[in-house]
């Protein structure tokens, strides 16, 4: 039986969660940090431990099978590869960023201007897409401090909280992409059988991250309401308790409209309101 490879971060931003995702699908490896290569004991698996900026060409060129990596990074590369899943974490966006002291109201203000970044292809594109002509300046690292140093008139660089802009004095301007982390995979592996069964297993854990478990206690009487606020994956379980005239409802709720709900139901008579995490949602 053949053996798939995945590659991920070997250390940085991206490296727990990919660990922390490939983990609750059930596979199990050793997370040395040492080691290049790590085998998975229970699933047809190598995890490759990885640079993330060779992640993208590794998945084109065939060497790893599977990859785990920003959309920035893959964009930036230029790289054919097949998106697989989008991940939810690693959330970032690349923004072109000014001085404070800048009072800029048009991007097309940039004209002219140069502006530093470790994403000069990306930054390219979306220059040329508005018409701007500016001069890319390219360094590989540390771009926040270029234009205190003179270096550069602004920045183009990845921004989560907007922290490191500001303790720089600088401010964002405009947003170039958003970015968060996704599986990707070589050209046409999205036929493959055992990819399929791992982008499944992705997928549940992922479903199951989104909901909540929601077990309720309610009088009969309310029971007609509160189904009705509970959008379960099918219809609530409904379950009678030893008190007559009570019973207590199991559902899943999605968690993003989750507080919401709650006083909702409470409003609507729901007592004893008990909310579990989900493993895994197979559907
Ligand atoms: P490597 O040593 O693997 O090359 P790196 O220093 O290039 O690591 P990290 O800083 O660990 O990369 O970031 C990895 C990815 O995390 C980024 O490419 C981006 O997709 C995502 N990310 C999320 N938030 C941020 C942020 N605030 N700054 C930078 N990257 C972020
Ligand atoms: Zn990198």
């Amino acid at each position: 039986m053949k053996t798939l490879k995945i590659a991920i971060q070997k250390s940085g931003r991206l490296n727990e969660k990919s660990v922390e995702l490939l983990k609750n699908c059930g596979l199990n490896f050793e997370n040395y940090k040492s080691s290049l290569i790590s085998p998975v004991s229970n699933f047809p698996l190598e995890i490759l431990f990885l640079r993330d900026d060779d992640i993208p060409e590794y998945v084109q060129d065939g060497i790893a099978d599977l990859g785990i990596v920003g959309e920035n990074v893959i964009q930036e590369t230029e790289v054919e590869v097949s998106y697989l899943q989008r991940l939810g974490f690693g959330r970032c966006s690349l923004k072109i960023a000014v001085p404070n002291t800048e009072n800029y109201k048009d991007i097309s203000e940039l004209n002219g201007k140069s502006i530093a970044t470790t994403y000069p292809v990306i930054l390219g594109k979306f220059l040329k897409a508005k018409g701007i002509t500016s001069e890319i300046r390219t360094i590989s690292g540390s771009v926040e401090i270029s234009p205190g140093l003179g270096l550069s008139d602004a920045i183009c660089d990845l921004v989560s909280t907007g922290g490191t802009l500001k303790s720089n004095g600088l401010k964002p301007f405009a947003n170039v992409m958003s970015s968060e982390a996704v599986l990707i995979g070589s050209k046409g592996s999205e036929n493959d059988d055992l990819i399929k069964e791992l982008i499944q297993r992705i997928q549940s854990v992922l479903r199951a991250k989104e909901t909540k478990y929601v077990v309720l206690n309610a009088p009969k009487d309310s029971l007609a309401a509160i189904t009705a606020l509970l959008p379960g994956v099918k219809s609530p379980s409904v379950v009678p308790l030893a008190e007559e005239g009570w019973v207590a409802v199991h559902t899943v709720i999605p968690e993003r409209d989750f507080w919401d709900r709650i006083s909702q139901l409470k409003q609507a008579g729901a007592q004893g309101i008990v909310v579990m995490p989900i493993e895994k949602i197979i559907l």
